[in-house]
Order: structure tokens, then C-alpha cells, then sequence
């Protein structure tokens, strides 16, 4: 069955959700930074005949190519993520956050977040809180 999660629990997975978006866009903001660093552009390196810079150049490029993967960076961690996933306690039903709060069972739609899955019922009455942490 499921169950609510106790508030605190809830606060520290959403914090550990931001660390893992952070984590996730500062890879493809590192990766621009890099090619901004070392690869010229198309149309400068067509004219000079190389692709790559000399190192002598590279420290000029260091602000512009901050600038690129720092842009990168913040574009990924704001991206839109899918909407939450949710599901209702009483007939287990998922769907995606519609604004539709009601299932067609009657119960009503939980993040599924702030929910867990217990396998005994009576396991919602008293021991919850000692096997919270332990939730994946
Ligand atoms: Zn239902």
C-alpha cells in the first residue's frame, strides 16, 4: 500500500533532485566550455586552416567560453522536466500531473514524491518512521 512521507523526508529528496539537475546540466555547460576553449568556429577555421587554438590564444578565450558553457549550464537546469509523476493510494493508478486530481476510483491523486510503498498495512501505524530513511 501507499503511504504519505513525512514532510522532511519529502524537503531532503527534493533537495537531492536539485543536486542530480545541477549535476546534469553543468556536464553539457563543462562540454561547450571545452569546445568553446579549444575549437575555433567554422568560418575562422576554413580561413586559417585549423580547427584547433594555439595555446597562446587560449587564455583570451577563457571569458567567452565561460560565458558559452555558463549559458549551457543554466538553459539545461532550467529546462522544463516531464510533469510530476502521480499516482492514486487507493487502486495504485500513475499518470502524469494533468491538474486532474480525482481518479476514476474515487481516491484522489498524490505526487508520487511525497508517497511510499509499504508492503504491510500495519507498518503506516507505528514503525514508519523508523524505516523512512531507509527508502530508496
Ligand atoms: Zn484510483
Amino acid at each position: 500500500m501507499w503511504i504519505k512521507r513525512t514532510e522532511a523526508v519529502v524537503a531532503e529528496e527534493q533537495r537531492r533532485q536539485r543536486r542530480s539537475r545541477l549535476s546534469w546540466a553543468l556536464l553539457p555547460g563543462a562540454f561547450f566550455f571545452l569546445v568553446v576553449l579549444f575549437l575555433r568556429g567554422t568560418a575562422e577555421a576554413a580561413r586559417r586552416g585549423e580547427w584547433t587554438v594555439p595555446a597562446d590564444e587560449l587564455l583570451r578565450r577563457v571569458p567567452i567560453a565561460l560565458l558559452a558553457g555558463g549559458i549551457i549550464a543554466v538553459i539545461c537546469y532550467r529546462a522544463k522536466p516531464k510533469p510530476p509523476l502521480m499516482i492514486c493510494p487507493q487502486c495504485e493508478a500513475t499518470k502524469h500531473h494533468d491538474g486532474v486530481p480525482i481518479c476514476s476510483c474515487g481516491g484522489r491523486f498524490e505526487m508520487i514524491e511525497t508517497m511510499k510503498y509499504v508492503s504491510q498495512p500495519h507498518a503506516a501505524r507505528g514503525d514508519i518512521h523508523a524505516n523512512e530513511k531507509q527508502a530508496p
